[in-house]
């Protein structure tokens, strides 16, 4: 089944609630980037977050997650958008730490614990909406939490999950996210805590077989949520050659000489999707002969 965010309503509104199943997604970005197993867990996970994050983007408006945590993965890097489309990379893609102590993936170890996590949010105004909170935990799932309460002021509940294979594949990968809105009762949310609390993990629910609206069921309790619209989500990313030509371009004149006579071409990766551009010597002339 394709990937989607559901949104939800709960306890008459005073709870915003919203669950991801992104395993196509992440399963995408793992085959794009190679990725080993600690690495995917870590840049899989960003990836949730950043879905989740990205709530109340409208079309093409775009978030940004950095986590720099300065953990053996290095830099990850994320973006959605408004249109569901996600697209990341982890610095180093081939981390596979040994498991640890609770026998799961060492994604703290992948992400770090002495950085930053940095979302910036491009809503089409002049200056880009940026906030950004120490990492506090680096299994991710806390530091998203921290991140809402600290620079957005919305007390929120952050699950982030992916389960990987044997083969380094992406089995599931999903999360969810419980906001409470200004004047929810304490009785409200003493009984999310509990639930939360003696819920099973995501990526077990998820393995299961659960759907994102099941996984909301756990958290909130059947009788209590409204459910709303849902948004496809899928690993897409916006590069094209023109971009990249553009990108050449502005190394000017001599920097463009200069590769053509010592590479004779020029191959440009995209970061985010590993795709490669490659330019021919006549395609460099081309571009130098506008210049
Ligand atoms: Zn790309």
């Amino acid at each position: 089944m394709a990937d989607y965010l559901v949104k939800a309503l709960a306890f008459n509104g005073q709870v915003r609630a919203f669950a991801v199943d992104a395993t196509q997604t992440v399963a995408q970005a793992q085959q794009r980037h190679d990725t080993w197993h600690t690495s995917s867990a870590a840049l899989g996970r960003t990836m949730v977050g950043a879905i989740l994050l990205g709530y109340n983007l409208k079309d093409k408006e775009k978030l940004t997650v950095i986590v720099d945590g300065n953990g053996a993965g290095g830099k990850i890097v994320v973006d959605s958008n408004g249109q569901g489309h996600v697209r990341g990379y982890i610095q180093n893609p081939k981390v596979a730490l040994p498991l640890n102590n609770k026998g799961k993936l060492d994604v703290r170890g992948a992400v770090g614990t002495s950085g930053t996590l940095t979302v910036r949010k491009d809503l089409g105004l002049k200056e880009p909406f940026s906030g950004q909170v120490p990492i506090i935990d680096g299994e991710l799932g806390e530091d998203f939490t921290y991140y809402m309460a600290v620079s957005e002021q919305t007390p929120s509940c952050i699950g982030v999950s992916v389960l990987v294979d044997t083969d380094d594949c992406i089995r599931t990968s999903g999360g969810f996210m419980v906001q409470v809105m200004p004047g929810a009762t304490d009785e409200t949310i003493s009984e999310i805590e509990q639930r939360v609390q003696k819920m099973p993990q995501i990526s077990d629910l998820m393995d299961s077989g659960c759907t994102p609206e099941e996984i909301l069921e756990w958290v909130l309790g059947k009788e209590n949520i409204k459910f709303l619209d849902k948004l496809p989500v899928k690993f897409q990313c916006d590069c094209s050659r023109e971009r990249f030509e553009a990108g050449l371009i502005t190394l000017g004149k001599e920097e463009l000489l200069t590769i053509k006579q010592e590479d004779n071409q020029a191959e440009v990766v995209c970061h985010y999707c590993n795709d490669k551009y490659h330019f021919t010597a006549e395609d460099l002339q081309r571009l130098i002969d506008c210049l």
